[in-house]
């Protein structure tokens, strides 16, 4: 299930060059073209998925398991100090190709980058409010 209009398509099924770091018959790894540190790497299934919400849940499982595959690997051939795993999905939440992928991020002590948000300050009552609204 291929999408010809999707630039991750032709790099995940090899019709436009990347510099790959691992390929199987259904995922491919590649290096971020804009890295927010060294071996910033992007995990791509080969099929066409816009997000999260279309990935079936068999790829969810192989998609953590490479991701910790990877994580190893590459802590081990870098060095590096940590490791973002980081994945968005929709224009709001930072998603700007549509198709599914999961960053792996190198992290660095000194690498001056900040993955982070603001955080809130709600009450217990404001968390139960919303623990409602999601279980109920
Ligand atoms: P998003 O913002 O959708 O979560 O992430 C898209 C990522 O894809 C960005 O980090 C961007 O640098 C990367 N990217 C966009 N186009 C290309 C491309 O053609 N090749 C590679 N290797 N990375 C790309
Ligand atoms: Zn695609």
């Amino acid at each position: 299930m291929k999408n010809d209009n999707c630039i991750f398509c032709k790099i995940a099924n090899g019709e436009i060059p990347s510099k790959t770091l691992y390929e199987d018959e259904k995922y491919r790894v590649i290096l971020d073209l804009g890295p927010a540190a060294k071996g910033h790497a992007l995990i791509l299934p080969k099929d066409h998925y816009a997000n999260l919400y279309e990935l079936p849940e068999e790829a969810c499982g192989d998609v953590m398991k490479l991701a910790k595959k990877m994580a190893k690997h590459m802590t081990e051939k870098l060095h590096c100090d940590g490791f973002n795993l980081v994945q968005n999905n929709g224009e709001c939440a930072g998603q700007t190709v549509f198709h599914f992928h999961m960053h792996l991020i190198p992290r660095y002590k000194e690498d001056g980058q900040n993955i982070n948000w603001k955080p809130g300050n709600p009450s217990s009552e404001e968390l139960e409010e919303v623990r409602k609204e999601i279980c109920e």
